[in-house]
């Protein structure tokens, strides 16, 4: 049985991290942090999830 609370609110694709639900594609937070690691984003790559922990 997963036991993961899944925020329907907050898609997510990164199965590598700690707050993922696994089986399905939605993190398990409240809310999430994005930001960026580029001083003038310009893509969708540019961005990250601050949220983001290592299992
Ligand atoms: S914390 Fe960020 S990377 Fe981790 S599952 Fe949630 S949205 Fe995805």
């Amino acid at each position: 049985m997963n036991s993961c609370k899944a925020n329907h609110c907050i898609e997510c694709t990164v199965t590598q991290c700690a707050n993922h639900c696994q089986t399905e594609n939605y993190c398990a937070l409240d809310r999430i942090l994005v930001g960026t690691h580029e001083a003038n984003p310009t893509m969708d790559q540019c961005t990250d999830c601050m949220s983001f922990e290592k299992k």
